[in-house]
This record gives C-alpha cells, structure tokens and sequence, in this order.
C-alpha cells in the first residue's frame, strides 16, 4: 500500500523507514512505537555525518568499523565512475577473469603476510566466512580427510549473519531461535582477561588458559575431525577485546600440532586499522586462510576477499573438479576498482604508518587520561581500536545489572553530543576513521568525558 506523502522531509524518511524499511539488527516493535524513529544520515565529509536535520557527528565508529580512508574521498568514487564506463559488470565464474580482480588479487599478495597469495572474492565478512568454511571443506576432501569438517571458534566472536558466518560466531543472541550454531560449530571461552580472568591471574596467565581453552575443545571434539580454528586477531564487535600477548603464539603452536587450519578473520582489523597493514603481522599470526571486507573498499561498495596460503592453495589446485562455490559479484570489477584505489590511498597518505606511530600511541595516552572516571573500569586500544569498560565497581570489575543499560544511556549521551560511539554491553567502542588527527582525537575523548559525567549523574 503507497504511504500518504509527508511534507516535511525527515518526518517522510522516518515515517518510511518505520513503514516499509527493515532494517538490520533492529527492534521493530520498539521502532514502531519510538516517536523519534531513525536517525536519518544525508551526508558526511572527513570523519564527521550529518543527519538530516543537519547535526553533525563525529563518527568515531568510521561507518560499522569501515570507512578507513574518511568520507568523500573523490579518487575512489571517480575510479568507479571510470570502470562502470569501461566495465560496469562482468563474473568470474567458468574459467573467466577481469583486469581489476587480478590487479587487486595481486596488490593484496603484495600487502598480505608472506604465503597469502591467493584470493576468492565475495560481498560481505558474512560471505567470505561462507566460503572459508566451504574452503576448510574442499581442503581436508582433498586431503583424503573429509571428517575434518569441525570449526572452533570462540564466544562473542563475530563472524557475520548468514546462517554459517552466524554459526562461526559465538553471539548466543543472534543463535537462540535460529536453530544455531548449525552443527559442526564449536565455542570456547575468548581471550577476554576483564570478564574471565580469575582473582589475581595476570593476562599472560590468563591468555594461555584461553588457549588451553581450544586445545582442550580440539581433544574433545577429536584432532581427527577438526578441520579448522577461526579468531579475529582483536574481537571487535565481542567489545574490543584484545588478547594478552600469550594468546596467539599458542594458538598457533597448537593449530600446528594437531593440523588445524588457522584462519585470521581481519574484516575489521585489516587495512590499517592496528598499525599494520594487517594485526595478523602484530600477533605475529601465520594464517592459512584470511577473511577481508570492510577496510578493503573503506565501505565505498561492498566487497570481501578470502586470502588462501600457498599450503591450502597448492592443495585447492591439485584436486579434481571444480570448486562448486561462487557468488554472482565474486570479483565484482567495480568494487576491485575501488579497493585498488583505496589501497592506494592508504599507501600514498601513509595511514598505516600515521596510526602506528601518531594517532594510535595519541589515542592509547587520551583514553589512558579517562581512567580516573568514576564509571571507567579499564581502558585499552590497539592502533584506532579502542574500548571504555563502564563498571558499578573499580576494584572488583563488576558490571552493573542489567548489563548494557549504562553502555546504552552512555551511548545516547554520545549520540546527543555530536558523537557516535558504540555499546557492546556496558563497553563503549571506538574505531575512527584512520584520517583522524591528533586534535579530532582530542575532542572525541573531551566529548566521551562529557557523555560520562552525564550518564553517572543519571545513576544519581
Ligand atoms: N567478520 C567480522 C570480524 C566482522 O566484524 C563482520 C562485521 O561486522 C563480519 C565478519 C561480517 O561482515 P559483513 O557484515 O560485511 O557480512
């Protein structure tokens, strides 16, 4: 049915929206009956939105962790107008091929860490995972092994939304009801030292356990079923939890010993988001498979890669018959376009440098200044990602009841104060765009430590 036309420009989108827009991730029974509806974003520049009652917001999240070259960036948009103009659409499937998916195939070679010299093309993370589980597959078939179809990962993981990438993840609230995780689907605990470590155990200690966690899941499972273990280097959207520096190289060790396929999911990490081109490099993680998106095209079009290590790739290129897995825009010319002139971007700019070096240590010391709020439990960053832990009590960590209700009042003050910065349970995330200057960094931390003091005087 045709909604009745609305004058008024935002009320129309925010009546449409609530009509005839599902979005993702919403409460629609909520957003039906919330006066205010959607914020409705028109516009945005460098690091900064504007809504369409023109408010402007600095957008400490840079899109869903994404925009890593900043807003109106012509090069890329102009790289995409040209390609449609030479090449708008053609696949990659049967035995075909486009100049911009071999040039950006090989530029991600050139970037990745040593032996990733492949790549399978999607859309999205979602998709990508998609096809890291469909790779572990084909891998251990050919292998001659093809009980190795068992995935480890760990909760809070967030691997996409599709019914396997939900399944990889370990988000109980996107698997209850959903007949999730699909079997074959195992968790273990994440290398989160604020939530699980026990009294007085250090995060080296703790980081260890964590990985004693998956070799223990890979002995109960059995070595001779589980074909792979997938982890974000630093769990994003699980809260910005960064592991203690034991983690990875026992994952790794153990991955080894009992032939498990490590995959690195960077959708968020990659492109320079951890002062590396990749945190793969900064945990010094060996991956034989690794998922990209995101930073790949800094959001401008959608597109995702999987990387394959020679090892996997060898075997891939030895087995018989085809790899019956692909997707209509594997390879999409436009978005390989783009993402070869954004990773230009980031190369000509020096982002990864500049946040290795500048706005990385600059925001670790800006958000090290909040320590002393009342409500701040722990801070820590990791490059531009970074993470405000909000607790009832200092000492003992303890969140308060219900957790997300303060994470959530924290977030709306934020949003009201030109600043967008998420909330994953009672911890406030950042990951800005890696444009950002040291004097923006400023005003984004001011503005936190406003948004603060204004949640704990609602707490009274
Ligand atoms: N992997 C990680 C680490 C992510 O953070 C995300 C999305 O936030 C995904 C995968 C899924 O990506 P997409 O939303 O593009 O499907």
């Amino acid at each position: 049915m045709p909604s009745e036309p609305i004058r008024n420009t935002t009320a129309r989108w925010r009546a449409l929206d609530v009509r005839h827009h599902l979005s993702p991730f919403a409460d629609y029974k909520s957003l039906k009956q919330d006066e205010g509806g959607s914020r409705i974003i028109t516009q945005a520049e460098g690091i900064y939105l504007t809504d369409s009652e023109g408010h402007r917001l600095l957008d400490g999240m840079a899109g869903l962790w994404c925009v890593n070259v900043g807003y109106g960036r012509a090069e890329l948009a102009e790289a995409a107008y040209r390609q449609m103009l030479e090449l708008p659409y053609y696949n990659t499937f049967f035995k075909t091929a486009t100049p911009p998916a071999v040039e950006l195939s090989e530029k991600l070679a050139e970037i990745a860490p040593e032996g990733l010299n492949r790549a399978f093309f999607g859309s999205s993370g979602s998709e990508s995972n998609d096809s890291v589980v469909r790779l572990v597959r084909r891998y251990w078939n050919l292998r001659g092994q093809p009980e190795k179809s068992h995935i480890v990962s760990r909760t809070y993981a967030y691997h996409g939304s599709t019914m396997a990438s939900a399944s990889l993840g370990g988000m109980v609230g996107m698997q209850e009801g959903f007949g999730l995780p699909l079997p074959g689907f195992h968790h273990v605990m994440p290398p989160y030292w604020f939530d699980f470590a026990e009294a007085g155990e250090t995060p080296a200690d703790f980081g260890r356990r964590a990985a004693k966690a998956v070799e223990d899941k890979i002995l109960e499972i059995g070595p001779d079923k589980v074909g792979a273990f997938i982890g974000e280097p630093i769990q994003g959207a699980g809260g910005v939890i960064i592991p203690p520096e034991t983690y990875w190289p026992e994952i790794q060790r153990i991955c080894s010993q009992y032939d498990v396929l490590l995959v690195a999911d960077e959708v968020i990490c990659g492109f320079g988001r951890t002062g590396r081109w990749f945190a793969s490099e900064a945990f010094g993680i060996a991956p034989d498979l690794m998922t990209l998106a995101k930073g790949i095209t800094s959001g401008y079009v959608p597109l995702s890669a999987v990387l394959v290590s020679d090892k996997v790739g060898e075997v891939l290129e030895s087995g018989e018959g085809e790899f019956a897995h692909g997707y209509t825009y594997s390879g999409h010319p436009v978005a390989c376009a783009v993402a070869l002139a954004n990773i230009a971007l980031i190369e000509r700019d020096g982002l990864v440098e500049k946040v290795r070096h500048e706005t990385g240590p600059y925001l670790a010391e800006c958000l090290q200044s909040l320590s002393d709020h009342p409500l701040v439990g722990q801070v820590r960053s990791f490059g531009l990602l970074g993470a405000i832990e909000l607790v009832e009590d200092k000492a003992s960590r303890k969140h308060f009841e219900p957790l997300g209700r303060v994470g959530t009042l924290c977030r709306d003050h934020c949003f009201q104060n030109g600043l967008v910065m998420r909330a994953v349970r009672d911890g406030m995330v950042l990951s800005p765009p890696l444009i950002i200057e040291t004097a923006e960094i400023d005003a984004l931390v001011e503005t936190a430590r406003r948004c603060l003091d204004l949640t704990a005087k609602d707490l009274g």
